[in-house]
């Protein structure tokens, strides 16, 4: 049984308690538009069991944390990303602003998406 909490958004959308634009779903990783897009494409893909962050992530997630990289290039083909390229981003915690305590992987791609990370002025 996959563990879920019934109070996250995520959890929600992935059990179909709340409405999401799927892009994938199988048994262990849910992928879905975000609901503001920063980018053409931008496409969150999740684990089906709640793991809030990668502070939480221990070796028993070693599985489903590749699968979601697997997800990421066939969804990056999907999307039309692949050929010219894309950016995967994990916020962890505070300084990373992470907003939903349910581990989630950015797929951003379809513009040029400048550099890493913005230098302090
Ligand atoms: P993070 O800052 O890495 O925690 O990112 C959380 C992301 O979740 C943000 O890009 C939000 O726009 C997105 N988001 C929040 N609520 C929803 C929702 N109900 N459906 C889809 N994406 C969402
Ligand atoms: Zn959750």
């Amino acid at each position: 049984m996959t563990h879920h909490d019934p109070e996250c958004i995520f959890c929600q959308i992935i059990t179909g308690k709340l409405p999401g634009k799927i892009e994938y779903h199988d048994e262990q990783v849910t992928a879905f538009h975000d609901i503001n897009p920063i980018a053409p494409v931008h496409v969150l893909i999740v684990p089906n069991a709640h793991i809030p962050s990668v502070n939480a992530v221990e070796p028993e997630h070693e599985a489903v944390l590749g699968h979601m990289f697997t997800v990421a290039r066939e969804l990056a083909e999907k999307l039309g990303l692949a050929e010219r390229g894309y950016r995967l981003i994990v916020n962890t915690g505070e300084h990373a602003g992470q907003v939903i305590f349910h581990l989630h992987m950015h797929l951003l791609g379809g513009r040029s998406l400048g550099p890493m990370l913005a230098r302090r002025s």
